[in-house]
């Protein structure tokens, strides 16, 4: 399986860390081995400033190329919340050198998600809200409705460029109040106000 982020997909978090608004879906991949379920993290030794990015993860279910905006509904059921580690410092001088970004974005477990799915039938997806929580502040809200691009947009724009398998993950980009985090803390996230993940910093 791989891991397809999108970058600024919310308006006022492109604006905290001075980016223009994408014309199109900005993606980049992580690797397989970015994942990781439910289990301590540990704070990589590479970075000074690794940053939480909240995000929603859309499962892919079934094979697409190509795939079409109005079918794409027909290739996800089930959403989850996840973090986008984002070692700031490593990407900071990527984004001056124009160098790629994965050392900075896809190292190990750098993909933390939930253990639990929920189903599209079962949530109201356009109202849909979650936030992250940090040490039981919250840091993060983002609401579905202010994503700049909509999973279908994703799909569509995605899979021109490279075939979707059953497994992959989305994560769907971040909304404002990303910030660093430091060993000790605990990371939580909620969807429609039910808790989805919480993780240490170790
Ligand atoms: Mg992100």
């Amino acid at each position: 399986m791989k891991i397809i982020c999108i970058g600024r997909n919310y308006a006022e978090h492109a604006k905290e860390l001075n980016n223009d608004l994408p014309e199109e879906p900005l993606f980049f991949l992580k690797p397989d081995t970015a994942l990781l379920k439910e289990k301590d993290f540990y704070y990589p030794n590479f970075t000074n400033d690794l940053h939480f990015e909240c995000e929603i993860v859309v499962k892919i279910d079934k094979v697409g190329k190509n795939i079409e905006q109005k079918f794409a509904n027909k290739y996800y059921s089930e959403i989850t919340l996840g973090i986008d580690f984002t070692a700031r410092d490593l990407q900071q001088k990527c984004k001056e050198k124009g160098l790629p970004w994965e050392k900075a974005k896809g190292f190990d477990n750098s993909a933390p998600i939930s253990n639990k799915w929920v189903k599209l039938k079962d949530i109201d997806f356009a109202s849909t809200e979650f936030c992250f929580f940090q040490n039981n502040e919250q840091r993060q809200q983002g609401f579905t409705r202010d994503m700049i691009f909509n999973i279908d947009e994703i799909i569509a724009y995605v899979s021109k460029f490279i075939t979707l398998k059953t497994g992959d993950l989305i994560f769907t980009g971040t909304p404002a109040g990303v910030g660093p985090v430091a060993i000790g803390d605990i990371l939580r996230a909620t969807l429609n106000g039910e808790e989805m993940f919480l993780f240490h910093v170790k």
